[in-house]
């Protein structure tokens, strides 16, 4: 088997101390296989972002680990750890985090300006990730000029820039209507079908979550996977169907399966 691109290892996080400490994530462990598209999926406040911001080596747990390509995070520190997070992961935020008075163009060699890339090369690949999200066109005006469906695109040229291995995607469509939310969806679908990129998604969007090959919940700090059951789980499930009346085997499933009520909430 192929080594995950990354795992998460009994993960804990904790802000504040004493009195204020708040645990918002509780010993979380899963997988990210190579190339897969991933929802995690969660109410307002259950822990969603603080578990991308982990596993994007934006933040640190306070216990656990995370490995990436295999190997413990914990490791890379300082410039290394910057420029592996640079060179690895692409991020799209709810908020678009563009400089408005720079130019679409300079926006998107951002990250190729952090990893050092010369100036021809930038404005090349800058403008190839532009033509990809049909922006070219627009390289030269003010970030500040555009809609938010073309902001969100170009948060798209920046993130893909670095050819990442990995694109977070933090509630992507929030700030957007549902037309051109669903636009920018297809974008990054098609990324990660077509050049093979690993699409983890952030989101309470119950739509946006069934397209991605797998869905993990939050809740309350803790993660469920319903679709893959940890050892046991079953048993226990089919346990209590047996006690149970079962001339509805459905609605006993249901009730053990977090994702419903995650999605109807
Ligand atoms: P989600 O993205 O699912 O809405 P978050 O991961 O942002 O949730 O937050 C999970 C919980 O942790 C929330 O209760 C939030 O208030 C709390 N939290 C997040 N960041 C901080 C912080 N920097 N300091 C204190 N509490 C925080
Ligand atoms: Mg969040």
């Amino acid at each position: 088997m192929t080594t995950p691109v990354l795992q998460a290892v009994d993960l804990h996080k904790s802000y504040g101390r004493g009195a204020t400490r708040f645990d918002a994530l509780k010993g979380v462990s899963f997988e990210v296989r190579a190339g897969e598209s991933l929802a995690i999926v969660g109410k307002s406040g259950s822990g969603k972002s603080t578990l991308m911001h982990l596993l994007a080596l934006l933040d640190q747990p306070s216990a656990g680990e995370i490995r990436l390509n295999g190997e413990p995070a914990e490791r890379l520190r300082g410039r290394e750890l910057n420029r592996t997070r640079n060179a690895t992961f692409g991020f799209v935020f709810q908020q678009f985090f563009l400089t408005s008075s720079a130019t679409v163009l300079e926006n998107v060699v951002l990250p190729l300006k952090i990893a050092g890339v010369g100036r021809a090369e930038r404005k090349r690949r800058g403008m190839a990730a532009l033509e990809q999200l049909d922006l070219d066109d627009k390289a030269r005006n003010k970030a500040s000029d555009l809609s938010g469906g073309q902001k969100q695109r170009v948060v798209i040229a920046r993130a893909l820039v670095n050819s990442p291995q990995v694109i977070f995607a933090d509630e992507p469509t929030g700030n957007l209507d549902s037309a051109t939310g669903a636009l920018v969806e297809d974008i990054l679908f098609r990324l990660n079908r077509e050049q093979g990129i690993t699409l983890i998604v952030v989101t309470h969007d119950e739509e946006l979550a069934a397209r991605c090959d797998r869905r993990i919940f939050v809740r309350d700090g803790l993660l469920f996977e319903p679709e893959r059951p940890e050892p046991g789980a079953s048993a226990r499930l089919g346990a209590s169907a047996d006690v149970e009346d079962t001339t509805d085997g459905n609605d006993t499933a249901d009730r053990n399966d977090p994702a419903a009520e995650e999605v109807a909430a």
